[in-house]
C-alpha cells in the first residue's frame, strides 16, 4: 500500500484538545475538514480521495405531493471520501505488524469451558490471510455476501476481517439465533456462503448448531457453501456425526489446508460496502443497514480513541502544552497499557465497532469471551477482569442489573483485584443511576471514568457520550471530566461527540423546552452513518428521513430531554413513551424508579390502552428476596406509593405483575411492545430476536391466573 502513515493513534497536536469544541457551533466546512483529518491521520490509504469529494450529503427532496396529500421524497445520499481507496483488514492488522507490533496480543480469547488463547497481531495477520484464501477457494469475490453465524470465537473476527480484506460483505448473525431468524438474514442478504460451527458451548453444555444452519439453507436461497468451524467435536467420531450436505459443506480446517499464510490484499473504494448489520428487532422486523469501508472505519477509529482514552494528554497536569514528542510517547503508552473488553456478542453493532474494528484499528489488546456471564457462576466476569488486567469494561445495563441482582453489595471485598479498571462504559439502553453507581463503586473502585454511549446500528458509532477523564488528573471523589465544562451525570448520555451534532426537537422540528421530552435527531451525520437499508432504500427513507423531510435530519426514533446545561438524557424509544391523559411519560423513567425500590431487581414498563386516560402504565417486575416476601397486594401497594413519590401520581401503574424474567432481545433490550401485547391478550409480533422465549410463556401464565 502506497501511502505511509504515522502510528495509528498519533495525531496532529496543533489543536490542543484535538477536538472540535462544540459540534453544534462549527461550520459544515470545519466539520468536514475535521473528519478528513481523522481519515488521513488515523488510517492508511492506498489512494487519497479528491478533496472536493470529501463529503456529499443530499437530503431528501420533495418530488411529489399525492392526491391524498402524502408527500413523496427522494432518498438521501450520504458519501464520504469518495474515490479514496484502502483496505480495512490491512488497517486493522497488517500495518501494526509492519510497524513492529507483531508480538503484541490482539485477542485474549477465553472459551466458555475455560480454554484460552492469546493471539498476537502477527498471528492474526496469518490467520486472516488463510481465511481470505479459503473464501477465495470457494469462489467468493468482491461484493458477495457472507453470513457468519458463529459464537464469540477468534474465527468470527478472522472471517469478518477476511471478508473485509477481499471486499466481500459480511453479515454477522448472533450464534444463539433460531433457524428462522438466521434464514431471514441469509435470504435478505442473498448470501453465497454461510459460516457456522458444529456446535456451541452454552451454559456448560454442548449444543448442536450445524442442524440449525442447515434448516436456514434451502433451495430458495443462494447459499453455495457452508463452512463449518470445528468448535465442539473432539474426536473423528464426533465430527462424523455432524449432519453434512456433500458438495456444499466443508470443514474450515480442510478448506484452508495448504493455503499460504500471506495474502495480497486489494484496495477497495471508501464507499464500497463493508457489512450489513441487522437492528436488534426491538420494535419490529430487523432492518439490514449497510455500512461502508472508509467512513465507517474513520469514525470508528476516532470515536474509539476518544472514548477509550487513547488520545494523548497534550496538556500536562499544570496546563502546559506537551511537546509533540512527549504527547506521542504518552499516546503510545496509553495504547500499550490498554486491555479493552467489550462484552457484547460479536454480531451486535456494539461489537462491530468497539470489539472488532475499533480496538484493532487502534492497535490495542482486548478480551473476547465465548460464554454467558453466569457460567459457571456469576463471578466469571470478575475473575476475567482480574485475569487479564482489563482497563476498559464496556457492557450493557441489563448485564449490570443482573450482576447487581446477584451481588447487591458487590463482590466479596478483597476477593478480586479490580485495580486495573480505569474506564467503564454502557450501551444499549438508558442506564439506571442505581446500576451506574453499583458498577462504578464495585468494579470501578469508585473512581473509574464512566461513558454512557448513545448510538445505534444506523449511526455505526457513538453519537452522544460523556468524555472519559484521566483519573490521574481528577481529584479523588470528584466527577470532573476531561472536557472542561462537562460534569458526569449518571444515566446521562451528555453531548454529541465532535464531528456530529444532535438536536432535541418536537415533531415539527422546533426545539423543546429544557426538561421537556422531544425527539433526538442527528442533524449533522458523521462518516459512519449507514448509507441505506439493504435492498430497501425506501425503508431507509421512510424509517429515518421522511419525518423531517428536506431539513435532512435523521430521526433516531428515541425520545430525549435536555437539562439546563444542555446535556441529553435518552428516554427510550418513541414507541415506548406512554401518553397518560396527555402527559408523556417515559417507560425508562418509571422503570428506573421501580428499580430504586429494594423489592425490585428489574422492571419492564409498557403502555396499555385505557378508555379514560388514553394509556396507562403496567409494570412487570422481577423481585429481590425482600420483594418475594411480600404478598401481591402488598407489593402493588408499596410500588404504587413509591412511584407516586418518585415521579408523581400520574405515573402510578395500573397493574404490577411479578414475573420470573422480563422478555429481552438477544442484545439485552426489554421488548416492551411484547409486554403490551401480552397484557392486552393481542397476537404477539415478531419474536425471533428474543433471548428468553420462555419468559413469554411464563408471563402469559401469570396473567391468565391473575
Ligand atoms: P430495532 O431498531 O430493530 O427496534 P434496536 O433499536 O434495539 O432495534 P440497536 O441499533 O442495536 O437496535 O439499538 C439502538 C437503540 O438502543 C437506540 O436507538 C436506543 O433506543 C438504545 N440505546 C443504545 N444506547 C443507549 C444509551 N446509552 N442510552 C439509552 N438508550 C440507548
Ligand atoms: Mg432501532
Amino acid at each position: 500500500m502506497g501511502v505511509s502513515m504515522s502510528y495509528c493513534s498519533s495525531f496532529s497536536y496543533s489543536d490542543p484538545r484535538n477536538q472540535v469544541q462544540n459540534p453544534a457551533d462549527v461550520s459544515d466546512q470545519e466539520r468536514i475538514d475535521f473528519w478528513a483529518r481523522q481519515a488521513r491521520e488515523r488510517l492508511s490509504w492506498g489512494k487519497l480521495w479528491d478533496e472536493d469529494k470529501t463529503h456529499e450529503f443530499i437530503p431528501p427532496r420533495l418530488v411529489d405531493v399525492r392526491e391524498d396529500g402524502v408527500q413523496e421524497f427522494s432518498v438521501p445520499t450520504i458519501k464520504w471520501f469518495e474515490g479514496g481507496q484502502l483496505n480495512v483488514a490491512y488497517n486493522c492488522v497488517d500495518r501494526h505488524v509492519e510497524q513492529g507490533f507483531g508480538d503484541k496480543v490482539a485477542l485474549f480469547f477465553e472459551g466458555e469451558p475455560g480454554d484460552r488463547e492469546a493471539i498476537t497481531y502477527a498471528q492474526l495477520q496469518r490467520r486472516v490471510a488463510q481465511a481470505a484464501h479459503g473464501l477465495e477457494r470457494l469462489g467468493v469475490v468482491k461484493g458477495d455476501r457472507v453470513v457468519v453465524y458463529l459464537p464469540v470465537i477468534p474465527e468470527t473476527i478472522i472471517f469478518a476481517l477476511a471478508c473485509a480484506r477481499i471486499g466481500a460483505i459480511h453479515s454477522l448473525v448472533f450464534g444463539g439465533f433460531s433457524a428462522e431468524a438466521l434464514k431471514f438474514r441469509v435470504e435478505d442478504t442473498g448470501a453465497k456462503v454461510l459460516i457456522t460451527t458444529d456446535g456451541q458451548n452454552r451454559r456448560g453444555k454442548v449444543v448442536p448448531v450445524k442442524s440449525i444452519a442447515d434448516e436456514a439453507c434451502s433451495s430458495e436461497n443462494n447459499i453455495e457453501h457452508v463452512v463449518v468451524v470445528n468448535r465442539t467435536s473432539a474426536t473423528e467420531q464426533e465430527r462424523q456425526s455432524v449432519p453434512w450436505c456433500l458438495g456444499r459443506d466443508v470443514w474450515y480446517h480442510d478448506l484452508i489446508e495448504g493455503v499460504p499464510d500471506t495474502h495480497d490484499y486489494p484496495l477497495h473504494d471508501a464507499e464500497d460496502p463493508l457489512f450489513i448489520i441487522y437492528t436488534s428487532g426491538t420494535t419490529g422486523q430487523p432492518k439490514g443497514l449497510v455500512h461502508t469501508m472508509g467512513g465507517y472505519l474513520t469514525q470508528t477509529a476516532y470515536s474509539h480513541a476518544l472514548l477509550y482514552d487513547l488520545l494523548p494528554d497534550i496538556v500536562d497536569a499544570d496546563g502546559v502544552l506537551r511537546p509533540d514528542e512527549l504527547a506521542t510517547r504518552n499516546n503510545r503508552q496509553k495504547v500499550a497499557d490498554t486491555v479493552h473488553w467489550c462484552t457484547a456478542d460479536l454480531a451486535w453493532v456494539t461489537a462491530h465497532t468497539y470489539e472488532i474494528y475499533g480496538p484493532l484499528v487502534n492497535g490495542v489488546s482486548q478480551v473476547i469471551f465465548e460464554g454467558t456471564p453466569d457460567t459457571p457462576t456469576f463471578e466469571r466476569h470478575f475473575e476475567m477482569i482480574e485475569r487479564y488486567g482489563v482497563t476498559n469494561y464496556y457492557t450493557a445495563p441489563t448485564l449490570i442489573r443482573s450482576l447487581m441482582g446477584a451481588f447487591p453489595h458487590g463482590p466479596e471485598p478483597g476477593k478480586y483485584d479490580f485495580s486495573s479498571v480505569r474506564l467503564l462504559g454502557s450501551v444499549g439502553e438508558s442506564i439506571n443511576p442505581q446500576a451506574w453507581y453499583w458498577l462504578r463503586e464495585h468494579i470501578g473502585s469508585g473512581r473509574a471514568s464512566f461513558i454512557d454511549t448513545w448510538w445505534q446500528s444506523e449511526t455505526g458509532s457513538t453519537i452522544c457520550s460523556p468524555r472519559p477523564h484521566d483519573p490521574q488528573f481528577a481529584p479523588e471523589g470528584t466527577f470532573e471530566q476531561g472536557t472542561p465544562g462537562i460534569a458526569v451525570k449518571p444515566g446521562c448520555a451528555t453531548r454529541a461527540i465532535p464531528g456530529v451534532s444532535v438536536r432535541v426537537v418536537d415533531e415539527h422540528g422546533e426545539p423543546v423546552q429544557t426538561g421537556a421530552q422531544g425527539f433526538i435527531v442527528v442533524d449533522k451525520v458523521g462518516p459512519s452513518m449507514a448509507r441505506t437499508v439493504w435492498k430497501n432504500p425506501q425503508r431507509y427513507l421512510d424509517s429515518y428521513w421522511r419525518h423531517y423531510g428536506e431539513r435532512g435530519w435523521f430521526l433516531a426514533g428515541d425520545g430525549a430531554k435536555q437539562d439546563e446545561d444542555g446535556d441529553i438524557y435518552i428516554l427510550g424509544r418513541i414507541d415506548d413513551v406512554i401518553n397518560i391523559s396527555g402527559h408523556r411519560l417515559s417507560t425508562i423513567e418509571i422503570e428506573s424508579a421501580l428499580v430504586r425500590h429494594e423489592a425490585v431487581v428489574e422492571a419492564g414498563v409498557c403502555p396499555v390502552e385505557d378508555e379514560l386516560t388514553g394509556h396507562q402504565a403496567v409494570a412487570f417486575v422481577t423481585l429481590s428476596d425482600e420483594g418475594k416476601a411480600l404478598s401481591s397486594s402488598e407489593l402493588r401497594k408499596v410500588l404504587e406509593l413509591h412511584i407516586r413519590s418518585e415521579i408523581g401520581p400520574i405515573a402510578k401503574p395500573k397493574d404490577v405483575v411479578a414475573v420470573a424474567e422480563i422478555p429481552k432481545t438477544r442484545s439485552g433490550k426489554i421488548t416492551r411492545r411484547l409486554l403490551s401485547q401480552l397484557y392486552e391478550r393481542k397476537p404477539l409480533g415478531d419474536t425471533s430476536s428474543l433471548q428468553n422465549d420462555e419468559a413469554l410463556r411464563d408471563i402469559a401464565q401469570v396473567l391468565s391466573c391473575s
